[in-house]
């Protein structure tokens, strides 16, 4: 795929662009719709800080959610959205305090979870930037990186920063949505913040592949930590400790049911259809457009991608952005191609019933 084409994914939000793929991509589209264009729908601007319990709260919106957590001395990020949203991210902490930034940790190397990191330093110098090995060498590797964006310092698998109540865990069990995600834990709270491994309450993007990494990602994720009641999301809505317990059966479920209808020589929706016979996974395959992410698709159509995903992998293809995003899987002579339907862009009447949750 063409390098312009990925930038433009990134930028339309480091999540499902599904519709920008398909548009991007001549003869993607179905018919009846334009093969080429400008994206249907942008990333919705950032909303009102939001208290979610004791200290800490988030900001939706401007790319992935921003946490925030008061502390004694000063506050500390988790993300910073999109470039341009430094002003809108400080604007909305000033509401609940006037303590300095001390601190900003970036989940993984998208621009909408780092892009505003510069504008903050810039306000606040001497302020520490935490992230995994993983992702500086990603943001160091972009040849248009911005070295504002990168570390004061970094970890490999576990980093403790603060003391007692105001202790904060980070850990790194592995690649999955990038080669770095962390995933960060505030104990005095019971919340784990997720990076884009969680978000919109789907099935991860993998704009790297990755179907098999996610499940073993995940599962280490879930045995690691302890005493979790909040699960803040890196996009979209806050969820509960059942409800990343149910992400991580399923990733693991969607990459077994892969494999057995790949051996079975079936196309790669049969898979998704297994799945759908599960009842715990419903809210993760569900039909339905979220509020907020009109520029991207639904939870089924997620599925349906990552299985692609596990198919290119199986047969030693490589997967490209352009499947991780929704084009359909092409048929070779180790397996089947997906039904374009199952990810295609969605229909103008998907959009009007998008759904809050
Ligand atoms: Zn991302
Ligand atoms: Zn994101």
């Amino acid at each position: 795929m063409k390098s312009k084409v990925v930038v433009a994914l990134l930028l339309a939000g480091g999540l499902s662009a599904a519709a920008v793929a398909q548009q991007s991509q001549p003869g993607a589209a179905p018919a009846g719709r334009p093969a080429a264009g400008p994206p249907r729908a942008t990333l919705p601007p950032p909303e009102p800080i939001e208290h979610i319990t004791g200290n800490v709260y988030k900001i939706f919106g401007g790319g992935g959610n921003t946490l925030v957590v008061v502390q004694d001395k000063g506050v500390v990020l988790v993300d910073t959205k999109m470039p341009g949203n430094g002003e809108a991210i400080l604007n909305e902490v000033r509401k609940v305090t006037d303590k300095p930034i001390t601190t900003i940790i970036s989940t993984h190397s998208h621009p909408d979870h780092t892009g505003s990191t510069d504008f903050i330093r810039e306000r606040y110098p001497n302020v520490r930037i935490i992230m995994s090995e993983g992702t500086k060498a990603e943001l160091a590797a972009n040849p248009r990186g911005n070295p504002a964006l990168l570390p004061t310092e970094t970890y490999k698998d576990r980093l403790t920063i603060g003391e007692g109540s105001e202790r904060i865990e980070l850990y790194h069990t592995g690649v999955g949505h990038t080669g770095g995600d962390t995933f960060v834990v505030v104990p005095s709270a019971k919340l784990l913040f997720m990076g884009d491994v969680m978000a919109w309450n789907m099935a991860p993007f993998l704009p790297a592949g990755g179907a098999a990494a996610i499940a073993d990602e995940t599962e280490r994720l879930v045995a690691a930590v302890k005493d979790i009641d909040i699960v803040v999301e890196g996009h979209g809505h806050v969820n509960d400790w059942a409800g990343l317990v149910r992400l991580s059966h399923f990733n693991r479920a969607l990459i077994n049911e892969a494999r057995a209808a790949y051996d079975r020589g079936d196309a790669p929706g049969v898979a998704v259809a297994q799945l759908q016979k599960n009842p715990e996974f419903a809210p993760l395959l569900d039909t339905h457009i979220k509020k907020g992410l009109e520029y991207g698709n639904t939870p089924l159509a997620r599925a349906h991608m990552n299985v692609n995903i596990a198919y290119t992998e199986f047969a030693g293809e490589q997967a490209g952005f352009g499947i991780a995003n929704g084009a359909p899987l092409p048929a070779t002579d180790k397996h089947k191609g997906s039904d374009p339907k199952d990810t295609a862009p969605p229909t103008p009447e998907m959009l009007a019933a998008a759904v809050a949750k």
